[in-house]
């Protein structure tokens, strides 16, 4: 038997192998910036979001800033954006450093491009705002440098 398989085994018995090795269906820079957010104490908990809008949709992601908790809907796996998913979830953790707990929008140049705006045009006022952030940076070619730097500089 393979040392790593035993270490699978071992943390798994501890129910924490998310903790240790990553999202299983997630790749290495999902893992990586798993792993990031969950250093800096938030939890990420892979169910659909206690959450739906007013037109019944759940969404992809949910962030809760009192709990630190992160909901990501299982179903972005299958339909193959669960990384941009986790990076505009990581933007309003950056957002919740920034704030102290409370959702608060960071001085930042990133204009959101035209094709984003469908996304975020339906809320109002400062909720706004802080969508089109977080889709700003999600739309980014470089969004995952982007966002690891930013909960690096806000959530230290
Ligand atoms: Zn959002």
């Amino acid at each position: 038997m393979n040392f790593r398989l035993i270490f699978i085994l071992v943390l798994s018995s501890f129910g924490c192998s998310n903790l240790a090795l990553g999202h299983p269906l997630g790749d290495r820079e999902f893992n990586e910036l798993e792993q990031l957010l969950i250093n800096y104490d938030f939890a990420i908990r892979y169910e659909i979001p206690p959450y739906e809008n007013k037109r019944g949709f759940k969404p992809y992601g949910l962030l809760n800033s009192r709990s630190k908790t992160i909901w990501i809907n299982p179903v972005v796996f299958d339909l193959g954006n669960a990384k941009p998913t986790l990076i505009h979830e990581a933007v309003h953790a950056s957002q919740t450093c920034a704030g102290n707990g409370e959702i608060k929008l960071l001085n930042l140049a990133i204009e959101p491009p035209q094709m984003t705006r469908p996304y975020f045009m339906y809320y109002h006022g400062y909720r706004r705002e802080i969508e089109a952030q977080a889709y700003a940076i999600q739309a980014q070619p470089d969004s995952l440098a982007i966002v690891i730097e930013l909960l690096k500089k806000y959530c230290q």
